[in-house]
């Protein structure tokens, strides 16, 4: 039997036919129409809890589906080969916030929480950035201090944070996962601490809707606002100044189902120009027998391919929790996210006007795909990461 490292058991492979069917059900329809009207699904992202895909990672005992770092690279391809947009609020949900309390969270956390989270009664989000901080975490000025009872007081605001409403009229997500400033360390860093906040909590609203966004309109990203918010001592993640370890430990299979999205992105780009180059005639005959026409397709279908092998051997070999997979997991996303960006521009030239309206898919997934060159992680900074994490190395 012929072996493919995208599906190497007969699990994946069901769970991929799964998803496909889902997809071609359900995401298709809708992906267009959400876009057009910067339109969050929230019913179609709930409805995945009855599939057992928002948990999908978490342990069966709080109701998840206990899968591997390859299934969640399976769901996240399959879903942003339709709608990147909607791919994007799933991977919020159940990689941002649901992975990172599997790992990260304590029994009762899970207990109280993690059925809430797979079934899709509540949907989550992830909040890191600000206004002044993205990419230089510890300049974050979210504070956290705590009050005589023990509970904490939140006060700033967060920036950019998928999920963060869920709808038009300013509902709050149902739960994020907060990094706030507790102090400075011995070395005079800020110290940041990880916490739940759940809607309901007083103080914590959301600051506006971000519209006009260039891409992943099926996603809402939201501003949100933290003011004299007060957070149950309960809902301290971990001890306090342990949020590095939070986001080392869930960093790696974010940046890898990032990856699997453009890897989605690529995959349906590749497929419809394909497509429309035998279909469409110029000159008397089918444009592929054009050589420029076979190099935007020749080197597309090379660079998928080297996007899927790289992609799919990272995730056979990580260990979801565990650290240590960084140099690879920047690595994908590095190479994957630019190569994606590539092939749905290709996919536009190849398809010439019609490549240019929302009718043939691709001008969604060309501006759907610039987000992932910035979000959870900047091109930039995988860069510096792979050159620092080289020093010293050889094959
Ligand atoms: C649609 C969308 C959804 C998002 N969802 C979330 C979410 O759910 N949760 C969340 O917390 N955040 C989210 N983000 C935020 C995203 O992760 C940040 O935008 C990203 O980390 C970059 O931060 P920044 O925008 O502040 O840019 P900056 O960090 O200010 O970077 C600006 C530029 O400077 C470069 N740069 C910065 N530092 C260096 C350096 N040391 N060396 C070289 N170059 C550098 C960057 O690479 C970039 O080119 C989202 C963003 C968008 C647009």
């Amino acid at each position: 039997m012929d072996m493919d490292i995208a599906n190497p058991t007969e699990e994946s492979v069901m769970l991929r036919a799964m998803v496909r069917d889902f997809v071609d059900e359900s995401v298709e329809p809708q992906a267009h129409d959400h876009d057009k009207h910067e339109r969050f699904n929230i019913e179609l992202l709930k409805s995945m809890g009855d599939m057992g895909l928002l948990g999908i990672t978490a342990s069966e005992e709080y109701g998840g589906a206990g899968l591997d770092a390859i299934a969640a690279v399976i769901v996240h391809e399959e879903l942003s080969a339709s709608d990147p947009g909607f791919a994007l609020a799933y991977l919020a949900h159940s990689m941002l916030f649901v992975n990172n309390l599997e790992f990260n969270g304590n029994v009762e956390q899970k207990e109280r929480i993690m059925p809430k989270v797979c079934s899709g009664e509540w949907i989550a989000a992830m909040a890191m950035s600000e206004p002044d901080a993205g990419t230089d975490v510890l300049g974050i000025s979210t504070t956290a201090q705590q009050n005589a009872d023990g509970n904490w007081i939140l006060n700033g605001r967060k920036m950019w944070i998928t999920n963060g409403c869920l709808d038009d009229e300013g509902t709050p997500a149902d739960i994020v996962w907060v990094y706030a400033k507790t102090g400075t360390d011995d070395r005079g860093r800020a110290q940041i601490s990880t916490f739940l906040v759940e809607n309901g909590m007083s103080g914590y609203t959301v600051g506006q809707k971000i519209m006009d966004k260039t891409g992943m309109r099926g996603s809402n990203t939201a501003e949100l606002v933290f003011e004299d918010c007060i957070v149950p001592k309960e809902n301290l993640v971990g001890g306090i100044g342990e949020s590095m370890i939070h986001m080392m430990r869930n960093l790696e299979i974010e940046r890898l189902t990032l990856a699997a999205m453009s890897l989605g992105i690529a995959r349906r780009s590749l497929e419809e120009m394909n497509k429309y180059a035998s279909d469409r005639e110029a000159f008397g005959k089918p444009i592929r027998k054009f050589g420029q026409i076979q190099r935007y397709i020749g080197e597309s279908y090379a660079k998928y391919r080297a996007m899927r092998s790289y992609i799919y051997d990272t995730a056979n070999n990580m260990q979801l929790g565990k650290s240590g997979q960084r140099l690879d997991s920047d690595g994908v996303k590095l190479f994957a996210t630019t190569a994606a960006k590539e092939i749905a521009d290709a996919a536009i030239q190849v398809m010439g006007g019609f490549g240019y309206v929302a009718e043939y898919t691709v001008e969604r997934l060309w501006r759907d795909s610039k987000l992932l060159e910035i979000g959870g992680g900047t091109i930039e900074s995988h860069q510096k990461n792979i050159t620092r994490d080289l020093i010293g190395w050889s094959e």
